[in-house]
């Protein structure tokens, strides 16, 4: 197996899926100017611990501005450059993934709750699912996760959303208001 897909144990990295809007940086809906990409408290912090450990981030947003002609592909890849930015550098995210379609599109559709992206992952990086896990604030985040059979956990710290809850409290799924709660809400530490 090679280095770049196994620590020194012969494990597979763990890995995380991150939802971008409300989840890593504060949402003012269909932001498209970097300059207003701000992240949200204690995010920096818990992927720094992350990366420390070893674990691959990825980001997966579904961004349908573009398609329902709100703005350019560009300005949405521009906010995702300044939100690596702010997280350490262009190599914060070992992929990111963007899921363009407007929600009416027909199949196939790549966007939350689609585990796609996540199945994508999972093969091309030599994955092991029990330690994976998707990370959001949102009900199609977790839907996502859940379809993927991978681990979920729902974020409260801009917006405690009472669809996601209500699926948190039917499936005994964690829940935190604080992202450096993270590593330990799946047991890393
Ligand atoms: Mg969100």
């Amino acid at each position: 197996m090679s280095a770049s897909k196994a620590d020194a144990a012969g494990l597979p990295p763990c890995a995380f899926f991150f939802d971008r809007d409300s989840t890593l940086s504060h949402d003012p809906g269909y932001l498209h100017e970097p300059e207003r990409m701000a992240l949200l408290p204690g995010v920096r912090e818990a992927i720094d611990d992350l990366r420390r450990r070893g674990c691959l981030v990825f980001l997966f947003t579904n961004q349908s501005g573009p398609a329902r002609g709100m703005f350019p592909k560009e300005d949405v890849l521009a906010c995702n450059r300044r939100l690596a930015e702010l997280l350490g550098g262009e190599d914060v995210f070992t992929r990111q993934y963007v899921a363009w379609e407007h929600p009416d599109d027909p199949p196939p559709n790549y966007r939350k709750p689609s585990p796609h992206f996540i199945e994508s992952a999972v093969a091309e990086f030599g994955l092991d699912k029990a330690r994976c896990w998707m990370v959001g604030d949102g009900l199609v985040d977790l839907q996502a996760g859940l379809a993927a059979g991978i681990g979920v956990v729902r974020v409260t710290t801009e917006l405690d959303r009472p669809d996601a809850a209500e699926l948190c409290r039917k499936r005994n799924l964690p829940s935190i208001a604080d992202m450096r709660e993270l590593a330990a809400v799946v047991g890393l530490e």
